[in-house]
């Protein structure tokens, strides 16, 4: 199998797109996708500071790495929540390379001490809501702490197309308007949230992170097994393996109807101040239950 542009051996074929390319034309076109998809959904306006969410895995930190080719003003944050192994000191190296920062929160301040696991079990709740909900709130919290503009988080087209399946097969329609590749900023303490990595396959974010051998950590969420969204997953593959380019028509054709650009209605959170659609944010009912919960034990 040759390159499509320059005949040298291709190392990874796109049959979605009709071609094949080698080591250098594949990360020109990984990198082309990253930025069409910031100029299509309109993520980034000139001088935005962006952060990005780090989990440590294959599709954030080829994020990261992604939008320094690019020449974006961007840093990232791990947070840690007791979830995943992130290889923390390599990427510390490497985003020095770059100048760009690395944080490294420690969110149990803000959960009693308490890791997600240990949470989501107190509360009886499935560990991947907790891990959501706690995930956007303090992001979010970090970015406006620390003036940034923007958090670009490393979705790729096989989460977005498996999201929109669920949300299509149960009609959830308020997640299918708030499941756009950008949600703008509305309330002062709403940082903008992007996905860039919209136009790119699982398999092609995985091979980006090997062959800039990156270093991302290869384990999976030992949380997400059985989730109906690798079920989801593994059906779309199913389709896209017999109709290649059936996963980008999903997406693209959804961003169509549903505006790309959503603007969320906010109020404040009586509690800590953040914006939320209701009267108490999710994270401060959450650390409500966790107080109440965490008093029975002691007791
Ligand atoms: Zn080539
Ligand atoms: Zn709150």
């Amino acid at each position: 199998m040759k390159c499509t542009k320059c005949s040298q051996t291709a190392i990874i074929d796109l049959p979605q797109h009709n071609v094949a390319y080698c080591e250098g034309h594949f990360n020109e076109y990984f990198l082309n996708r990253v930025q069409k998809a910031i100029k299509t959904y309109s993520m980034v306006e000139e001088n935005d500071r962006i952060v990005v969410a780090l989990s440590g895995g294959k599709d954030s930190v080829s994020l990261w790495h992604a939008l320094i080719k690019l020449g974006y003003a961007c840093d990232a944050v791990f947070l840690d929540i007791g979830m995943g192994k992130p290889k923390l000191e390599e990427l510390q190296e490497m985003g020095k390379k770059f100048n760009s920062k690395l944080f490294i929160y420690d969110a149990r301040a803000d959960l009693f001490g308490l890791d997600i696991p240990k949470i989501a079990k107190f509360l009886k709740k499935p560990t991947c809501s907790v891990c959501g909900n706690v995930r956007r709130y303090l992001m979010n919290k970090f970015a406006v702490e620390n003036n940034y503009d923007v958090i670009a988080t490393g979705h790729n087209l096989d989460d977005e197309v498996s999201f929109l399946l669920g949300n299509v097969l149960n009609w959830q329609i308020g997640y299918l308007t708030r499941q756009s590749p950008t949600l703008l900023k509305t309330h002062d303490k709403f940082v903008k949230k992007v996905k860039p990595l919209v136009l790119l396959t699982e398999k092609e974010t995985y091979a980006y992170a090997l062959l800039n051998e990156l270093p991302f950590s290869g384990e999976s969420c030992p949380f997400s097994k059985g989730a109906s969204s690798l079920l989801y997953k593994k059906v779309l593959n199913e389709i896209e393996l017999v109709q290649p380019g059936t996963k980008q028509r999903f997406y693209s054709g959804a961003m169509k109807v549903w505006n790309s650009k959503t603007e969320v209605e906010l109020s404040e959170c009586k509690v800590c101040g953040y914006p939320t659609t209701e009267e108490v944010c999710s994270f401060c009912r959450m650390r409500e239950r966790l107080k109440d919960a965490l008093g029975k034990q002691a007791i």
